[in-house]
């Protein structure tokens, strides 16, 4: 499902650039530097598939990519990097909300958290919006390979703490190393596995 049929689509500015609502879709949330595009990587098996949406021009846009006719990956944009000017960044959150709350073929967004850091204000805030669209969302923590396994402990601790405020949030939490391969088969199921 996620190896070699993976192919970027298109990158989509506004609701009426979206694809049509066909197929199965998850999309991946997180913000700046979480990890995101290596996890999209090492889940599709293909170096570089998702540097698409790391280059310049198209970072503040919604990108997707085909997993067979199957299933839509989204890859939304990096939030948290205050670099951007704020009309683009509220144009961004308008397009994000109306995305959420208006796409009937969503099955589930993974809300991805680095080890390290936790669920930061910037990452609470999006898990309300999730909620609010009612987009059930799982907690991918990234960069398992850095931390130790009671440091491990510690962060998953902070995270369902903070997900036991939001109905929406599936309360399995999924830890992964892109660089280690660990967790990715586990999510590589969940989606196959999504109905
Ligand atoms: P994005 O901005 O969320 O797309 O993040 P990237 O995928 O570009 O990764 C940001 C940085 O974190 C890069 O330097 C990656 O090499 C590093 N990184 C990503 N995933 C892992 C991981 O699983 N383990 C380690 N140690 N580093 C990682």
């Amino acid at each position: 499902l996620l190896t070699s049929e993976v192919e970027f689509l298109k990158g989509v500015v506004a609701m009426d650039g979206l694809p049509p609502s066909d197929r199965l879709e998850v999309c991946f949330a997180g913000r700046s530097n979480v990890g995101k595009s290596s996890l999209i990587n090492a889940l599709t098996g293909r170096r570089a598939i998702a540097r698409t949406s790391n280059t310049p021009g198209r970072t503040q846009e919604i990108n997707y990519f085909t997993a067979g006719d199957s299933h839509y990956l989204v890859d939304l944009p990096g939030y948290g990097f205050a670099k951007a000017p704020l009309p683009v960044v509220e144009k961004w959150q308008l397009l994000l909300k109306a995305y959420l709350s208006g796409r009937a073929n969503l099955r589930r967004a993974f809300l991805l958290v680095d080890m390290r850091h936790g669920v930061k204000d910037v990452d609470a805030e999006i898990m309300k919006l999730l909620n609010q669209s009612a987009v059930t969302f799982q907690v991918v923590l990234t960069k398992a390979d850095k931390l130790s396994a009671a440091e491990q402990e510690k962060t998953l601790a902070q995270v369902r703490a903070a997900l036991a405020k939001h109905p929406a949030a599936y309360p399995e939490l999924v830890v992964t190393s892109s660089e280690k391969g660990a967790g990715i088969p586990t999510l590589r199921a969940i989606i196959a596995g999504l109905t």
